[in-house]
């Protein structure tokens, strides 16, 4: 497939070139990359991608998962321009009414947010959630999940893709550092949990009970592996018995995995949750949402004693969280944001029905062609694996699975004009029907009728 991939992208292997004088690897993101390069796009429509050399693709990436509605939606143009028309401003700087009107949705959804505050960025809105966590606490240490991502700060920079041969036991995963530089921050290393081993989990927590501020999981790891009930529920009693803050980052899952996220399928209340990604509609947020406790650790204490010190310093009081940012709450955003949940509230049963089809049909069409397919999801977010075996419960399960036979796959697939980074999860938007699934599965049988892995 590689040989036709070169055919199809010629100005994309331009454009990266060019890219590559000016931005290392030629991106703005490391994960941008693949080998032997990314396809470079210019158009968005709907549930379509078209790239520079003039293809067409279904795209499935849906930027990481943040596009619920597609590309260009047209009640997210709408909401943005009668934000911009009436309000007359692009920021306030002050507070506005739609901070309290979104505010006030998303806890429609998500009843565990006594409080809310907002962020720029889902890394921001963890990095929030741990200082409250620990803020709360009084300790310092936190605990992650293998496998699982929350941002690219150190404190959660740990295990996330750690090679098998360094990760160490399965029940008692190392720490594994995910980029260079961190040597000075080492005394951070947060602990690290195997996911859905509720034993291995649990005797880990109660070891370090004492130091621990949080833990933090996401309940669908990477938006597409399920959590077993049985698992969230010891989880959740444990923390709770020990006085831990337990995190909920639903910045893949929130609006995904349910319209109220992780929390509603497994009918937990975290004590904080962080999300982010699609409450934006494509524009940069984050928020953070928890316990009246816990959030109001930030609440600052009287009206006058919050100081425009020096260059930006909110308040010296210790005992007030420090939470600022220019473009928090941001009013274009915000709008972006209730047009895309308000769509979702009439398309999401529809997107799931998209979703539960296509995951149906490839594992139908794989059957058919003996090839080892299957899928493996919550809500609108799903990975095709390649295996026999679709118990899939971690990450290192995932990694026993045929990639090299999938990473093939995506380049025929790409080929076939249907988008997805390599190796990465499928995630569905509102726009996606009829005509998508169509081309989809024939793109699909095309690709199954090919000797792969030959
Ligand atoms: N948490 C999770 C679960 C995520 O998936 C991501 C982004 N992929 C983040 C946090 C970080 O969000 P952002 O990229 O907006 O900083």
């Amino acid at each position: 497939p590689f040989i036709q991939y070169g055919a199809k992208t010629g100005k994309s292997y331009k454009e990266m070139k060019e890219a590559e004088k000016f931005l290392p690897g030629g991106v703005t993101a490391n994960i941008k990359h693949f080998a032997p390069y990314p396809i470079v796009m210019n158009k968005g429509n709907g549930a379509w991608l078209e790239d520079v050399d003039g293809n067409q693709y279904v795209d499935y990436l849906m930027a990481y998962g943040s596009l619920a509605l597609g590309h260009g939606h047209d009640d997210i143009k709408k909401a943005i321009q009668d934000q911009l028309f009436e309000d007359g401003t692009f920021l306030f700087g002050t507070p506005h009414s739609l901070e309290t009107t979104f505010a006030r949705k998303i806890k429609s959804y998500y009843p565990s947010m006594d409080k809310i505050r907002y962020t720029n960025s889902g890394t921001e809105a963890t990095l929030l959630a741990i200082r409250l966590a620990s803020a709360y606490t009084g300790k310092k240490k936190i605990a992650k999940f293998e496998g699982h991502y929350h941002g690219g700060y150190n404190e959660v920079l740990y295990s996330i893709n750690p090679p098998l041969s360094e990760a160490g036991d399965e029940d008692k995963p190392n720490a594994v550092p995910e980029s260079a530089g961190m040597d000075f921050y080492l005394d951070q290393k947060p602990l690290v949990l195997p996911f859905n081993q509720p034993d291995a989990t649990e005797k880990l927590i109660e070891e370090h009970a004492t130091e621990l501020a949080a833990i933090i999981i996401e309940p669908v790891q990477g938006g597409f592996i399920p959590a077993e009930q049985q698992f969230m529920d010891r989880l959740r009693n444990v923390t709770k018995k020990h006085g831990i803050v337990l995190i909920f980052d639903e910045v893949k899952t929130g609006f995904r995995s349910a319209l109220g996220g992780g929390q509603e399928i497994y009918n937990i209340k975290p004590d904080i949750t962080t999300l982010g990604k699609v409450i934006g509609g494509g524009f940069p947020i984050g928020l953070v949402g928890g316990k009246e406790e816990i959030l109001s650790i930030s609440k600052p204490k009287a009206a006058g004693d919050v100081f425009d010190v020096g260059q930006g310093a909110e308040s010296s009081a210790k005992e007030i969280l420090f939470h600022s940012g220019t473009y928090n709450g941001h009013p274009t955003i915000l709008a972006a944001g209730l047009a895309t949940i308000q769509r979702l509230e009439q398309d999401f049963d529809a997107t799931l029905a998209y979703t539960n089809t296509l995951r149906e049909k490839i594992e139908d069409l794989g059957k058919k062609a003996n090839v080892p397919l299957s899928t493996v999801g919550l809500g609108t977010i799903f990975s095709v694996i390649c295996t026999r075996d679709s118990n899939i419960r971690h990450y290192r399960d995932l990694q026993k699975t045929n990639l090299e036979l999938r990473k093939e796959m995506d380049f025929h697939l790409l080929n076939e004009g249907i988008y997805t980074k390599p190796l990465n999860r499928y995630s569905i938007s509102t726009s996606h029907g009829e005509k998508e699934l169509e081309a989809t599965l024939n793109a699909y049988q095309t690709v199954l009728n090919k000797r792969l892995g030959g």
